[in-house]
């Protein structure tokens, strides 16, 4: 109990010499407030959270802190674990999931610009762009290990209208387009919420990675933590760090994200993360009846950062294809080791500063 507080407390007084990005000085005690009602009470990554806050209200320093904040909001009820499935094989390409989620989000544009090399002139995830539609143009390019597909074949035995014109599957040797529309991926165990020193982000009762912009400080450390290059500091506008929050907005009152819901081909799917994992590898068995053999699951089991993602792929080729690591690193599992090497080289240090006293 008197870590929790600690730690609560230690995370609101860390932002006590930080300026927000309304450019007001925060209290510190404005700050742990904020941190008490909102992030820590909802952090689903702390399931004894509830019994915690219960041991701290009939506390003295539970009652101590009451006075000093007001009384807590009660808690959200539970909710079931939300999340995206993105189906690879059926992303056309078109963006209207970013537009949508612009347009949802109020997120700037920027200068239209031409790279040369890609249609795709968003390039990457940013502060402003919280969807991306990666185009992977492989144009001439001999791929043996893909299956040549007989397509008068597959027109006469239904195979080719169960799939939209269009889409990224590899009819052709030769040529081919993967398109992927990347978002954050509410990482089971995120290195972002597990680096924040300020409780900024939160896990919301959706189990989904959520940043509280009045509590950011913008110190970045949840940027180089992601092993995704999704999380980004608004360098122009607030200077806090800014990512897709799942429509919080739109799922508490029961709606579809705006990107799932304007995608014309299904290819992004949102719902219960367990039965979306059903449903992906109900349809990864169906790509590998059809012989794409190189299609697999990325995110569904447990085998990335220590719990899976709950915004998941179907990719049609190896994650480095689509710019994913294969095993990303969790920051967190360095920690121990680096302390004891830590500790040793102090060990070790002092052990020479006392044989070089003692002669
Ligand atoms: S993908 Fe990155 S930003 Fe999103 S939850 Fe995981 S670590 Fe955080
Ligand atoms: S869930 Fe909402 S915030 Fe996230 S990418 Fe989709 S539209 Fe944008
Ligand atoms: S995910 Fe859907 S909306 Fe986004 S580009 Fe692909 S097909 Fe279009």
């Amino acid at each position: 109990m008197l870590k929790t507080l600690f730690t609560s407390h230690k995370r609101g007084f860390l932002s006590l010499a930080t300026r927000t990005r309304s450019g007001t000085w925060r209290s510190g005690f404005q700050t742990i407030a904020e941190t008490w009602r909102s992030g820590f009470q909802v952090d689903r990554s702390q399931q004894n959270t509830k019994q915690q806050a219960g041991q701290l209200n009939g506390s003295p320093l539970g009652s101590m802190v009451s006075s000093l904040v007001g009384p807590r909001e009660p808690a959200p009820p539970p909710q079931p674990v939300m999340g995206f499935f993105t189906d690879t094989s059926l992303c056309i390409g078109c963006k209207a999931c970013e537009v949508a989620c612009k347009q949802w989000n109020q997120l700037p544009a920027k200068e239209p610009f031409w790279t040369g090399s890609s249609y795709d002139n968003t390039g990457h995830l940013s502060a402003i762009a919280w969807r991306h539609v990666q185009f992977i143009e492989e144009i001439g390019q001999t791929r043996p290990a893909l299956p040549l597909i007989d397509i008068q074949a597959a027109k006469s035995n239904g195979t080719i209208p169960m799939t939209p014109p269009g889409t990224a599957l590899p009819f052709f040797n030769t040529d081919r387009w993967l398109m992927r529309s990347d978002v954050c991926k509410h990482c089971a165990h995120a290195p972002c919420h597990e680096a924040c020193p300020t409780g900024a982000i939160i896990r919301t009762e959706f189990d989904t990675v959520y940043v509280q912009q009045d509590i950011c400080n913008g110190c970045g450390y949840c940027v180089v933590a992601c092993p995704f290059g999704v999380i980004a500091r608004d360098e122009q506008e607030t200077h806090t760090a800014r990512k897709c929050t799942l429509c919080y907005d739109r799922m508490k009152d029961g709606l579809e994200p705006a990107c799932a819901k304007s995608c014309p081909t299904d290819s992004i799917q949102y719902g219960e993360v367990e039965e979306l994992k059903q449903h992906a590898r109900e349809r990864l068995g169906l790509l590998h009846e059809r012989g794409l053999n190189e299609a697999r699951l990325y995110g569904v089991d447990d085998n990335i950062l220590d719990g899976g993602l709950h915004a998941f792929f179907l990719l049609l080729d190896e994650p480095e294809v689509y710019n994913l690591p294969s095993n990303p690193p969790r920051p967190s599992n360095n920690v121990v080791p680096a302390s004891l090497w830590s500790i040793a080289a102090a060990l070790l240090l002092s052990l020479f500063g006392f044989l070089f006293l003692k002669k």
